[in-house]
Protein backbone atom coordinates (compact mmCIF):
# COMPACT_ATOMS: atom_id res chain seq x y z
CA UNK A 1 0.00 0.00 0.00
CA UNK A 2 1.83 2.93 -0.80
CA UNK A 3 -0.79 5.97 -0.47
CA UNK A 4 1.24 8.79 -2.30
CA UNK A 5 1.26 6.28 -5.81
CA UNK A 6 -2.36 5.51 -5.22
CA UNK A 7 -3.00 9.47 -4.81
CA UNK A 8 -1.76 10.10 -8.01
CA UNK A 9 -3.35 7.14 -9.90
CA UNK A 10 -6.92 9.09 -8.36
CA UNK A 11 -5.88 12.36 -9.22
CA UNK A 12 -4.88 11.61 -12.83
CA UNK A 13 -7.92 9.80 -13.25
CA UNK A 14 -9.47 12.92 -11.86
CA UNK A 15 -7.87 14.70 -14.49
CA UNK A 16 -9.62 12.66 -17.10
CA UNK A 17 -12.93 13.17 -15.90
CA UNK A 18 -12.74 16.59 -15.30
CA UNK A 19 -11.56 16.57 -19.11
CA UNK A 20 -14.43 14.64 -20.51
CA UNK A 21 -16.68 17.07 -18.50
CA UNK A 22 -15.35 19.82 -19.60
CA UNK A 23 -14.54 21.11 -15.54
CA UNK A 24 -11.30 22.50 -13.59
CA UNK A 25 -9.47 19.90 -11.12
CA UNK A 26 -9.84 22.76 -9.03
CA UNK A 27 -13.53 22.19 -8.61
CA UNK A 28 -12.71 18.94 -7.03
CA UNK A 29 -11.66 18.06 -3.35
CA UNK A 30 -10.68 14.70 -2.59
CA UNK A 31 -11.50 13.66 1.18
CA UNK A 32 -9.40 10.66 1.98
CA UNK A 33 -11.77 8.27 4.64
CA UNK A 34 -9.21 7.34 6.99
CA UNK A 35 -12.63 5.32 8.97
CA UNK A 36 -10.81 2.01 8.60
CA UNK A 37 -7.04 2.89 8.82
CA UNK A 38 -4.48 3.84 11.54
CA UNK A 39 -3.13 7.57 11.99
CA UNK A 40 0.16 6.65 10.99
CA UNK A 41 -1.67 6.14 7.23
CA UNK A 42 -3.91 8.62 7.42
CA UNK A 43 0.03 11.09 8.16
CA UNK A 44 1.33 9.80 5.26
CA UNK A 45 -2.25 10.46 3.24
CA UNK A 46 -1.11 14.26 4.39
CA UNK A 47 2.56 13.64 3.56
CA UNK A 48 1.39 13.03 0.18
CA UNK A 49 -0.53 16.09 -0.14
CA UNK A 50 -4.19 15.04 0.67
CA UNK A 51 -5.36 18.24 2.63
CA UNK A 52 -9.02 16.73 3.71
CA UNK A 53 -9.74 13.90 6.20
CA UNK A 54 -13.20 12.04 6.44
CA UNK A 55 -14.26 9.97 9.57
CA UNK A 56 -18.06 8.36 9.97
CA UNK A 57 -17.15 7.84 13.91
CA UNK A 58 -16.99 9.94 16.27
CA UNK A 59 -14.39 8.52 18.38
CA UNK A 60 -12.25 7.64 15.23
CA UNK A 61 -12.46 11.73 14.41
CA UNK A 62 -11.64 12.84 18.37
CA UNK A 63 -8.45 10.11 17.85
CA UNK A 64 -7.20 11.18 14.81
CA UNK A 65 -7.71 15.17 15.25
CA UNK A 66 -6.15 14.93 18.86
CA UNK A 67 -2.50 13.54 17.02
CA UNK A 68 -3.16 15.56 13.01
CA UNK A 69 -5.25 18.92 14.49
CA UNK A 70 -5.63 21.55 11.89
CA UNK A 71 -3.41 20.34 9.43
CA UNK A 72 -6.11 19.31 7.49
CA UNK A 73 -9.62 20.02 6.86
CA UNK A 74 -12.20 17.40 8.65
CA UNK A 75 -14.87 16.18 7.19
CA UNK A 76 -17.90 13.75 9.20
CA UNK A 77 -19.24 11.67 7.06
CA UNK A 78 -21.14 9.33 8.82
CA UNK A 79 -24.46 8.80 10.97
CA UNK A 80 -24.59 11.76 13.40
CA UNK A 81 -25.87 11.21 16.97
CA UNK A 82 -27.29 14.65 18.46
CA UNK A 83 -25.89 13.96 21.41
CA UNK A 84 -22.51 13.19 20.39
CA UNK A 85 -22.65 16.78 17.83
CA UNK A 86 -20.74 18.33 21.15
CA UNK A 87 -17.59 16.16 20.35
CA UNK A 88 -16.86 17.39 17.18
CA UNK A 89 -18.23 20.38 16.57
CA UNK A 90 -15.14 22.32 17.28
CA UNK A 91 -12.80 19.94 14.76
CA UNK A 92 -15.36 19.63 11.73
CA UNK A 93 -15.15 21.96 8.62
CA UNK A 94 -17.65 20.33 7.08
CA UNK A 95 -20.83 17.98 8.17
CA UNK A 96 -21.80 15.56 5.22
CA UNK A 97 -24.38 13.81 7.11
CA UNK A 98 -27.51 16.21 8.00
CA UNK A 99 -30.81 14.45 7.61
CA UNK A 100 -33.26 15.65 10.29
CA UNK A 101 -34.38 18.34 12.01
CA UNK A 102 -33.47 17.10 15.49
CA UNK A 103 -29.58 17.24 14.27
CA UNK A 104 -29.49 20.71 12.47
CA UNK A 105 -30.96 22.30 15.94
CA UNK A 106 -28.22 20.72 17.81
CA UNK A 107 -25.41 21.75 15.40
CA UNK A 108 -26.93 25.36 14.93
CA UNK A 109 -27.26 25.18 19.36
CA UNK A 110 -23.29 23.89 19.79
CA UNK A 111 -21.33 25.90 17.23
CA UNK A 112 -20.35 29.14 17.44
CA UNK A 113 -20.05 30.05 13.83
CA UNK A 114 -21.77 28.48 10.40
CA UNK A 115 -21.01 24.99 10.13
CA UNK A 116 -21.45 24.35 6.11
CA UNK A 117 -23.38 20.87 6.30
CA UNK A 118 -24.49 18.72 3.52
CA UNK A 119 -28.11 17.45 3.69
CA UNK A 120 -27.94 13.26 3.09
CA UNK A 121 -30.28 11.98 0.16
CA UNK A 122 -31.22 8.34 -0.20
CA UNK A 123 -31.45 8.91 -4.16
CA UNK A 124 -31.00 5.17 -4.29
CA UNK A 125 -33.52 4.01 -2.15
CA UNK A 126 -32.07 1.51 -0.78
CA UNK A 127 -33.20 0.53 2.74
CA UNK A 128 -29.54 0.73 4.29
CA UNK A 129 -29.12 4.02 3.53
CA UNK A 130 -29.66 6.59 5.51
CA UNK A 131 -31.33 10.22 4.13
CA UNK A 132 -33.87 12.07 3.45
CA UNK A 133 -36.29 11.03 0.29
CA UNK A 134 -35.75 12.87 -2.58
CA UNK A 135 -39.22 14.51 -2.17
CA UNK A 136 -38.37 15.36 0.78
CA UNK A 137 -35.42 17.76 0.49
CA UNK A 138 -36.64 20.90 -0.23
CA UNK A 139 -39.17 21.16 2.38
CA UNK A 140 -36.56 19.85 4.90
CA UNK A 141 -34.17 22.79 3.79
CA UNK A 142 -36.85 25.25 3.90
CA UNK A 143 -37.32 24.69 7.55
CA UNK A 144 -33.62 25.20 8.15
CA UNK A 145 -33.58 29.49 7.79
CA UNK A 146 -33.92 30.16 11.10
CA UNK A 147 -30.44 28.06 12.23
CA UNK A 148 -27.73 30.66 11.74
CA UNK A 149 -25.03 28.48 12.76
CA UNK A 150 -25.88 26.12 9.61
CA UNK A 151 -25.14 26.90 6.04
CA UNK A 152 -26.36 24.27 3.70
CA UNK A 153 -23.43 24.00 1.75
CA UNK A 154 -24.22 21.01 -1.00
CA UNK A 155 -26.41 17.96 -1.33
CA UNK A 156 -24.86 14.55 -0.28
CA UNK A 157 -25.31 10.83 -1.54
CA UNK A 158 -24.02 7.67 -1.16
CA UNK A 159 -24.27 5.13 -4.18
CA UNK A 160 -25.05 1.37 -3.76
CA UNK A 161 -21.80 -1.19 -4.34
CA UNK A 162 -22.74 -2.11 -7.56
CA UNK A 163 -21.24 -2.17 -10.84
CA UNK A 164 -24.10 -0.96 -12.90
CA UNK A 165 -22.39 2.24 -14.39
CA UNK A 166 -25.87 3.46 -16.24
CA UNK A 167 -27.50 3.31 -12.98
CA UNK A 168 -24.57 4.94 -10.61
CA UNK A 169 -24.65 7.75 -13.43
CA UNK A 170 -28.21 7.55 -12.66
CA UNK A 171 -28.23 8.05 -9.25
CA UNK A 172 -25.57 10.77 -9.37
CA UNK A 173 -27.75 12.72 -11.86
CA UNK A 174 -30.78 13.24 -9.65
CA UNK A 175 -28.72 14.08 -6.75
CA UNK A 176 -27.94 17.04 -9.42
CA UNK A 177 -31.04 17.82 -10.89
CA UNK A 178 -32.60 18.05 -6.75
CA UNK A 179 -29.34 19.96 -6.06
CA UNK A 180 -29.46 22.67 -8.82
CA UNK A 181 -33.19 23.08 -7.50
CA UNK A 182 -32.71 24.38 -4.25
CA UNK A 183 -29.49 26.34 -5.39
CA UNK A 184 -32.02 28.14 -7.65
CA UNK A 185 -34.28 28.98 -4.57
CA UNK A 186 -31.38 31.11 -3.59
CA UNK A 187 -32.39 30.54 -0.56
CA UNK A 188 -29.53 32.61 1.63
CA UNK A 189 -29.40 29.81 4.53
CA UNK A 190 -28.39 27.19 1.62
CA UNK A 191 -26.81 28.60 -1.76
CA UNK A 192 -26.26 24.11 -2.12
CA UNK A 193 -24.14 24.95 -4.91
CA UNK A 194 -21.74 21.36 -3.72
CA UNK A 195 -22.18 17.79 -4.76
CA UNK A 196 -20.78 15.44 -2.45
CA UNK A 197 -20.68 11.79 -3.56
CA UNK A 198 -18.35 9.67 -5.39
CA UNK A 199 -16.95 7.06 -3.55
CA UNK A 200 -13.78 4.41 -4.09
CA UNK A 201 -15.94 2.51 -6.86
CA UNK A 202 -17.69 5.47 -8.74
CA UNK A 203 -15.77 8.65 -8.21
CA UNK A 204 -15.02 8.82 -11.74
CA UNK A 205 -18.96 8.86 -12.89
CA UNK A 206 -19.63 11.30 -10.08
CA UNK A 207 -17.13 13.81 -11.38
CA UNK A 208 -18.65 13.19 -14.56
CA UNK A 209 -22.04 14.09 -13.32
CA UNK A 210 -20.85 17.40 -10.86
CA UNK A 211 -19.13 16.04 -7.88
CA UNK A 212 -17.24 18.67 -5.99
CA UNK A 213 -16.24 16.26 -2.86
CA UNK A 214 -15.51 13.07 -3.57
CA UNK A 215 -14.87 10.75 -0.65
CA UNK A 216 -12.26 7.95 -1.06
CA UNK A 217 -11.19 5.32 1.33
CA UNK A 218 -9.90 2.10 0.00
CA UNK A 219 -8.31 2.94 -2.92
CA UNK A 220 -6.50 6.01 -1.81
CA UNK A 221 -5.28 4.53 2.16
CA UNK A 222 -6.55 1.49 2.13
CA UNK A 223 -8.57 -0.54 4.07
CA UNK A 224 -6.90 -2.28 7.16
CA UNK A 225 -4.60 -0.71 9.59
C1 LIG B 1 -16.55 4.50 4.02
C2 LIG B 1 -17.17 5.64 3.34
C3 LIG B 1 -16.62 6.16 2.17
C4 LIG B 1 -15.39 5.59 1.49
O1 LIG B 1 -15.62 4.30 1.00
P1 LIG B 1 -14.63 3.59 -0.02
O2 LIG B 1 -15.50 2.73 -0.86
O3 LIG B 1 -13.65 2.82 0.79
O4 LIG B 1 -13.95 4.64 -0.84
C5 LIG B 1 -17.24 7.27 1.61
N1 LIG B 1 -18.33 7.84 2.17
C6 LIG B 1 -18.88 7.36 3.29
C7 LIG B 1 -20.09 8.04 3.85
C8 LIG B 1 -18.33 6.25 3.92
O5 LIG B 1 -18.91 5.77 5.02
Amino acid sequence: MNVAENLETIQTNIRQACERAGRSINEISIIAVTKYVSIDRAKQAIEAGVEHLGENRVEGMNEKYDEIGQDVQWHFIGTLQSRKVKEVIDQVSMIHSLDRKSLAKEIHKRSDRKVPCFVQVNVSGEESKHGLEPEDVIPFIETLRNYENIEVTGLMTMAPYIEDQEKLRSIFRELRTIQEEVEAKEWSHAPCKHLSMGMSNDYEIAIEEGATHVRIGSKLVGKEF
